[in-house]
């Protein structure tokens, strides 16, 4: 729904707060999720992820979110799926150039994160091209395992 994935962007601010909130938790419960399994989680965390990034952001669920540096606007909802910002076909009023009753998905993004206030570490991040295979997977327990990784050196 469009104008929830608007209210979002307008809402960055907090909503990446409570984003990195969960993450946090998530990295807690790491030993627990290690003991069950990352593989026999993952779809349980998918769907919940499905249902509530699908309704605040129109998720469309690749696996691997950006939404934290995205200004909480997901670009796989840019007709072109591009993650490193806008093509040349911006409209003069901000609106996408495939589909003009949309407006582009990194207008939004740039506006997301100057209500972030830390375009660093928001919209000038580079993104790693999308991989399909990950479509449907748990963004948020791979988040924890790569994080974790990071700081450990571990391969999770
Ligand atoms: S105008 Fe924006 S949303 Fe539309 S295709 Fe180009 S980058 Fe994607």
């Amino acid at each position: 729904m469009k104008r929830l994935r608007y209210w979002s962007v307008e809402n960055a601010r907090w909503l990446r707060r409570v984003y990195q909130i969960i993450e946090s938790a998530l990295v807690f419960l790491h030993p627990l999720f290690k003991r069950i399994g990352y593989p026999r989680l993952d779809r349980g965390f998918a769907a919940l992820e499905k249902l509530v990034k699908g309704l605040l952001f129109d998720s469309q669920s690749c696996g691997q979110c950006t939404l934290g540096e995205t200004g909480m606007a997901c670009p796989m909802n840019c007709p072109k799926t591009l993650r490193n910002g806008p093509c040349g076909g911006v409209r003069s009023n901000g609106n996408c150039e495939v589909d003009p009753n949309m407006v582009c998905v990194w207008v939004t993004s740039w506006e997301g994160s100057k209500r972030v206030g830390d375009l660093e570490s928001t919209i000038q991040v580079i993104q790693a091209p999308v991989d399909v295979r990950l479509k449907g997977t748990s963004a948020w327990l791979r988040a924890v395992r790569k994080k974790l990784s990071a700081s450990s050196g571990e391969s999770l």
